[in-house]
């Protein structure tokens, strides 16, 4: 029986960086993956597949819509959608093949197969060729999520599919119906718009995104809008039939409608199954998470639990800081992850980010707060780009002017949030991001004047 200091099931962001960050601390380390490849749904069928896909998709849309104001024209424009998917599957490749090497690197042992948790410190890998028994004196459960569906919609991975599926359409759909305005049916939408798809969004609220501050929500609504994307809100998804060749999409006291394929983003749900939590006697919450304390141990000693399986946002980022956390408070006793700055970013074109409180928490929690606006518009470098839709907003403490909330929407929103993330994690003031020098000509000075516009002292605009 091999033995370890720590076996982990599931080799995604959580899992794969918990067992670099152990292997750094002299644990021996075991990782436990039910896939051929490491990575879990963020590198294999989610973050990086559709970060690829978006790229390609954006250079498509743009050199038909954008070049020509640079004076540039081009005559004929084709798509090579195998070509696009092939290189899609590049990109993945690189990246399973890095998080191989990487354990590699940090002599971290990988089992191939489904972790079971037969008693706390044994864990039992069952494959098709072998099962395999760890010894453990410390077990990490990571093992994320999947596609959650809804009452009445049964995905057949043919027409009715999930964001599995919609990353590796062989045909560009004729008409897309993506049931779910949230992050994947913005991002996926947008990809296979821009390849030519007529997409048409249904959302249950009366607002995309929601949860997202409702300011920005509304301008992405306008942005996606003008690009072609469409929407019915307030739209209620309640059941989906397919004849093999198209489907039918029943929406509550609505007309139904009829589309080539389906793309079903209403979510995810924990992945806890086959573990063998029942057994041990370990309770799940109301929404099948993990309960965990706060040094991410479950209800039994020595069982840990992080990511996607446990409660908080379903994102890569989060699952890694919970990993290093989780192993650091096993070595040391100390780790943290500050959840109230966890950064959301939505990658369609432009971005939209978001870190810390949106206007309607503050105003529900009754906080007084003084807000800083600046748009794109009024930015040389945005302007220059190109890409003038969007805003900064920045949400500051009335008595003490302390960074609150910071919402973007615009070109690079992902990348602008992180100064602001860092600011706030260091508890900065919106005036201490407005005295801070920022390069000329760069989107970044969008921050530093919606900073200054806190207190009424913009100066371009
Ligand atoms: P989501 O929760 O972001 O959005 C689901 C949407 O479906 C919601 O707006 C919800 O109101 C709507 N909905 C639910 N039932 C419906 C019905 N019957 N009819 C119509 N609409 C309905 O979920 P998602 O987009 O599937 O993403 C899943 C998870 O993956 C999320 O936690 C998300 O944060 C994460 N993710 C993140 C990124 C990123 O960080 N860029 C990208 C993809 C996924």
């Amino acid at each position: 029986m091999a033995k370890h200091d720590l076996v982990i099931i599931g080799a995604g962001p959580g899992g794969y960086v918990a067992a670099i960050r152990a292997a750094q601390l002299g644990f021996s380390v075991g990782i436990v993956e039910k896939e051929e490849t490491l990575g879990g749904t963020c590198v294999r069928v989610g973050c990086i597949p559709s970060k690829a896909l978006l790229e390609s998709s954006e250079r498509y849309a743009e050199i038909q819509d954008k070049f020509k104001e640079h004076g540039i024209e081009v005559s004929a424009v084709n798509l090579n959608l195998k070509t696009l998917l092939g290189r899609k599957n590049k990109v993945v490749k690189a990246n399973t093949d890095g998080v191989a090497f990487l354990m590699k690197k940090n002599k971290i042992a990988v089992y191939k197969g489904l972790g079971e948790i037969t008693a706390p410190g044994n864990v039992t890998v069952h494959s098709k060729e072998a099962e395999t028994s760890l010894e453990a004196e410390k077990i990490i459960i990571a093992t994320g999520s999947s596609v959650a569906s809804i009452p009445g919609v049964s995905p057949d991975g043919e027409l009715i599919t999930t964001s599995n599926e919609a990353i590796d359409y062989q045909e560009v759909p004729g008409h897309l119906v993506v049931i779910g305005g949230g992050v994947i049916g913005l991002e996926l939408g947008s990809v296979w718009k821009r390849l030519g798809a007529k997409v048409t969004v249904l959302e249950y609220f009366d607002t995309i995104l929601p949860g997202m501050d409702s300011e920005i929500a509304k301008d992405a609504l306008k942005i996606f809008k003008k690009q072609g994307l469409e929407f019915q809100l307030g739209a209620r998804v309640k059941g989906v039939s397919s004849d093999g060749k198209s489907c039918t999409i029943e929406i509550d006291g609505k007309d139904a409608i009829k589309a080539d394929r389906v793309l079903v983003a209403t979510g995810r749900k924990p992945n806890t199954e086959g573990l063998g939590l029942e057994k041990l006697g370990l309770a799940l919450d109301k929404r099948g998470r993990i309960p965990v304390d706060e040094h991410f141990e479950t209800s039994i000693k020595s069982i840990y639990a992080i990511g996607d399986v446990i409660p908080g946002p379903m994102l890569a980022h989060k699952a890694e800081e919970d990993g290093v956390a989780c192993v650091e408070l096993i070595k040391t006793g100390v780790g943290h992850v500050d959840y109230n700055l966890v950064p959301a970013i939505v990658y369609t074109h432009p971005e939209i980010a978001s870190v810390g409180q949106t206007e309607e928490q503050l105003k529900e929690a009754g906080i007084a707060y003084n807000k800083g606006v600046f748009p794109y518009m009024a930015n040389g470098r945005a302007r220059a780009l190109g890409e003038t839709d969007g805003k900064v907003k920045i949400l500051a403490d009335t008595k003490t002017d302390r960074v609150l909330g910071v919402h973007i929407i615009g070109v690079s929103a992902g990348d602008l949030i992180a100064e602001t993330v860092t600011a706030m994690t260091f508890g900065a003031s919106s005036e201490d991001i407005a005295r801070t020098i920022h390069a000329h000509p760069t989107l970044a000075e969008i921050v530093k004047e919606a900073a200054l516009s806190v207190h009424g002292n913009a100066l371009h605009i």
